[in-house]
């Protein structure tokens, strides 16, 4: 089954203790569509201008993403996000955001997407959200991600979209920002009466938890040494989660833990080098490789 996206496409410039990279190809959407593209087709929805490169355009349809919905706004620019990283590469400090024409994204999707079974929001507005979910046909299974901002500024319209979902992916701070509550374990358990099936924590480089009314699971995160650019850690850990669960067609609680467990692979990949570089690059092989070898790393 395929997986419909709906997010930003951007320019990202990163600055790393390892090195700096300008105008590199970012955005949500790019990094969940990469991610997502070793399990399954993908479809996504967003925005970018003129100045958007057809190669990068290209680079994704090589690998199965369907772009119909990507809007080209005619004379318009690309979303620019720039951001710094402290040397605990956890830390991270957002230098300038320039939305251009993501500031007035309003998703389209196409009809030929709208019966897609599995949909993934990711961070934007929960108006903008909810616009989506108004176009779609229900689908088997919607996952959202939020950030601060939104938390901050649209709770209520937030609280809404967590009643029409299936799940929410939060870091430990947003968990507490929503929730009100410093303890973790407190925090995904209140944002599960919110309404979602499923609560995802992510908690960078100390692994993710998944809450739900019947299980309760952890993971650590795949213990790579070369974490070379975290950007998009979150979108790949989402794209991995999502494209698993996709190609599977399963949504069961026994079949998440493993989408968790390819979704922390994924982002391990995506982490070793800068941009979407090292997601392009990887064959389905490696991520089957860290798998198993991740596997035997959580078991007893
Ligand atoms: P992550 O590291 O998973 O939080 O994702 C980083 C990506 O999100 C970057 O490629 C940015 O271009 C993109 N991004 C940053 N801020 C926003 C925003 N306000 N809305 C949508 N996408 C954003």
């Amino acid at each position: 089954m395929s997986v419909l996206v709906v997010g930003s496409i951007a320019f990202d410039t990163i600055e790393t203790p390892n090195g700096r990279r300008d105008g590199a190809i970012g955005g949500s959407a790019t990094y969940f569509a990469y991610a997502a593209s070793h399990f399954t087709r993908v479809r996504c929805v967003s925005v970018v201008g003129e100045d958007f490169p057809v190669a990068a355009m290209d680079a994704l349809r090589e690998r199965g993403v369907d772009l119909e919905g990507v809007e080209v706004v005619r004379g318009g620019k690309t979303f620019r996000w720039s951001g710094r990283y402290l040397a605990d590469m956890n830390t991270r400090e957002t230098l300038d955001t320039q939305l251009n024409t993501f500031g007035s994204f309003k998703p389209k999707v196409p009809t030929g997407f709208r019966s897609t079974p599995f949909l993934f929001l990711a961070n934007g507005g929960p108006d903008t959200q909810a616009s989506v979910l108004d176009q779609v046909e229900k689908p088997a299974f919607v996952v959202a991600d939020t950030m601060n901002l939104w938390i901050d500024i649209q709770r209520k319209e937030l609280l809404d979209l967590l009643r029409r979902v299936d799940g929410i992916i939060l870091n430990d701070e947003e968990a507490r920002m929503l929730s009100g509550d410093r303890n973790l374990i407190a925090a995904g358990e209140k944002v599960l009466r919110m309404g979602p099936r499923v609560v995802l924590l992510k908690k960078g480089e100390h692994g993710c938890f998944l809450f739900s009314h019947f299980v309760k699971f952890a993971l650590p995160a795949y213990p790579t040494p070369n974490v070379v650019d975290p950007t998009g850690a979150g979108d790949s850990f989402a794209g991995g989660f999502m494209g698993y669960l996709a190609s599977t067609g399963n949504v069961t609680l026994g079949n998440m833990k493993r989408a968790m467990a390819y979704g922390t692979v994924t982002a391990s990949i995506n982490v070793e080098d800068f941009s979407v570089d090292a997601l392009q690059r990887c064959e389905r092989s490696e991520v089957e490789r860290r798998y198993a070898e991740f596997i035997q790393f959580v078991t007893l």
